[in-house]
């Protein structure tokens, strides 16, 4: 959500504050701007809309060697210009970005800015002036200014700060928003993504919560608010420069849905050995082993993922799965049973939501792991086991692959815990050897993905609505499906159980309303069949997707044969393609949908 890069350099730091810009992109934005100074010269440069509106108002005589460039995704007052950051104090003597949310703003705004004059209405612009407040009433210096505003502020935050007058200074500080430093000789950036620095050094420090810092150009100061000095040495994000660009392919969303094939081998090769065996810690497995129910806990299409992959995981460990949306469990927890064992599954590992109910269940020391694609981040480094999905990065705001890589993961999870316990009978011979068939499966599919494309054309041109339906784990994945279609088409898509339609849903069908229907379940593939017959008598129009061993001569998609643990991985693949095809036909940008942004680090 939102980006924030910035830089301290010899030199001008324009070009790479735009380039990292345009890195944040694929996070959702409204507006951006830029701030940059020297010792001559200072220009503050906003627009709303796409970075390319702002890179034209950019002339090439502007020049800083401190900067700082924001993406915002709007949470308090209109996207617009004068709402976009940077935000500079109203005498000029601060210049702050902020990405997160400050809940006490109007207090601290009724407290200390009755004289000052706004122009626009977020709570970053507050804290910029109260900052200045306290440099200009109590004689504080902008540093101290600074943290004497971070001690006084409710909510979350990732700022950067220039001082306009000191070119050679740059602050940033977080708490719970995250923020990394990038490390190179003679230069130093802040960025809220290591994508946003990757162009320039893969030598990250992440901040902490709470934590300050003071930049040079070749010197890092990390401290608390309270004054002790942390020193912590810089970790190397593997992130190679390459896998962010988006080669041939339309749009990213295209390139990523055709890498899972690739992402089911990395998963197979890091998790598994060549006999099937797992290779996740042993530690791990048995605390799970030794737990009398798992509670997964994620948002969205991570919490789909959590649905999907619940069957396999019960069935295989004998161990009861919850699986819930993490904005609704933290504050209101159901009854925890004795020895509960909590899974996070965040593909940034970022997600506001998740947090918030890993501190609490932290607090209660309950244990907890958290599956996510990205190394070091909050999640990752706050529960008390991370596993990493492998997937590279995800830049598509629709995450795709990081969803299968989910299931896969805990598919193997489930696989390692059941053998821990001993219960052996129902699993796979070898789990690796079944994910390199899905990796043949997957990637047959897609050479096949002309005929969802034509589906669309057929079915999805002109709708104002859709309906998924499916039983069982058909039933999850149709809400994945769902979830897809209206993230990018706008579509107003809906997931359900097949059988639930008739006692209500099945009112909103209306001649000519597509009805998707996901038919892989053995045991009940015939009772879908007799709803999709209920709707097409009221004027649907059907389309199966089904897999080889039940389809019919007028079902418009086959999938290949697979074990049904495995049948979501296959199934969820024709139907993201859908969604592609359906935002693309439709002349939006499929990679940034509106009002979206990729990792939602606010509650
Ligand atoms: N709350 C701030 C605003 O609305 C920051 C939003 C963001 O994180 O982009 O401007």
């Amino acid at each position: 959500m939102c980006g924030i890069v910035g830089m301290i350099a010899n030199e001008n730091v324009c070009e790479v504050l735009l380039k990292g810009l345009e890195r944040l992109e694929y996070r959702g934005y409204d507006s951006a701007g830029i701030y940059l100074a020297n010792q001559e010269e200072r220009s503050l440069v906003k627009a709303q809309g796409p970075i390319k509106t702002l890179t034209q108002k950019i002339t090439p005589t502007m020049n800083g060697t401190v900067g700082i460039g924001h993406t915002r995704w709007a949470t308090h007052g209109i996207p617009s210009e004068a709402n976009a950051h940077p935000h500079r104090s109203e005498h000029g003597k601060v210049v702050l970005v902020h990405n997160g949310v400050i809940e006490n703003y109007q207090e601290l705004k009724a407290t200390y800015l009755k004289e000052t004059k706004l122009i626009g209405e977020t709570d970053t612009e507050v804290i910029v002036n109260v900052i200045e407040h306290f440099i200009e009433t109590e004689g504080l210096d902008v540093k101290a200014a600074f943290k004497k505003v971070l001690t006084e502020i409710k909510g979350s935050y990732a700022f950067a700060l220039i001082d306009p007058t000191d070119p050679t200074h740059f602050y940033a500080a977080k708490h719970k928003s995250p923020l990394l430093i990038g490390c190179g000789t003679n230069f130093h950036l802040v960025g809220s993504d290591a994508l946003a620095m990757i162009h320039q050094t893969n030598e990250l420090i992440e901040l902490q919560d709470g934590e300050f810092v003071t930049l040079t150009t070749d010197s890092i100061q990390i401290e608390t608010l309270d004054g002790k000095t942390i020193q912590r040495a810089p970790f190397r994000a593997q992130i190679d420069n390459d896998s962010i660009d988006k080669g041939t392919y339309p749009f990213y969303m295209l390139k990523e849905i055709e890498e899972q094939p690739l992402v089911m081998r990395r998963l197979q090769q890091k998790y598994l050995a060549p006999s099937g065996e797992s290779l996740i810690s042993d530690t791990l497995i048995q605390k799970i082993a030794a737990s009398d129910r798992l509670y997964i806990v994620a948002c969205g299409t991570s919490y789909h993922a959590g649905l999907a992959a619940k069957t396999t995981l019960e069935r295989w460990t004998n161990i009861p799965v919850e699986v819930h949306v993490a904005s609704e469990f933290g504050y209101h927890m159901p009854l925890l049973t004795a020895k509960p064992f909590f899974i996070f599954l965040s593909q940034s590992g970022e997600t506001a939501d998740s947090r918030q109910v890993l501190v609490k269940i932290n607090q209660q020391n309950l244990p907890s792991l958290t599956i996510t694609n990205v190394p070091g981040s909050t999640l990752a480094r706050e529960a008390n086991d991370a596993l990493l999905l492998e997937a590279g990065p995800e830049i598509a705001v629709a995450s795709t692959k990081a969803y299968t890589a989910q299931i896969t993961l805990l598919t193997i999870l489930a696989d390692a815990v059941a053998r821990q316990k001993g219960l052996v009978e129902q699993l796979p011979k070898n789990l690796s050897q079944a994910l390199s068939l899905v990796e043949e499966q997957m990637t047959q599919i897609v050479e096949e993905k002309e005929i969802i494309h034509q589906i669309v054309n057929d079915f999805l041109p002109t709708t104002r609505n859709a309906f998924f339906i499916g039983r069982g784990i058909d039933y999850a994945v149709a809400l994945e499906a769902a979830l897809k279609l209206k993230e990018i088409s706008y579509i107003q898509a809906e997931g359900f159980a097949a059988g639930e339609l008739k006692h209500g849903t099945i009112a909103l069908i209306e001649t000519g309303t597509p009805v998707i229907g996901l038919i892989t379940d053995d045991a009940t593939a015939s009772h879908t069949r007799g709803n999709l017959e209920e709707v097409r008598s009221r004027g649907a129009k059907t389309i199966v997707l089904t897999k080889k061993s039940l389809a019919q001569t007028t079902d418009r998609f086959i999938l290949p044969d697979a074990p049904d643990y495995l049948m979501s991985l296959i199934a969820i693949l024709p139907l993201q393609l859908l969604a592609y095809y359906a935002s693309f036909e439709r002349g939006y940008d499929v990679d940034k949908p509106r009002n979206l942004a990729k990792s939602v680090t606010v509650e």
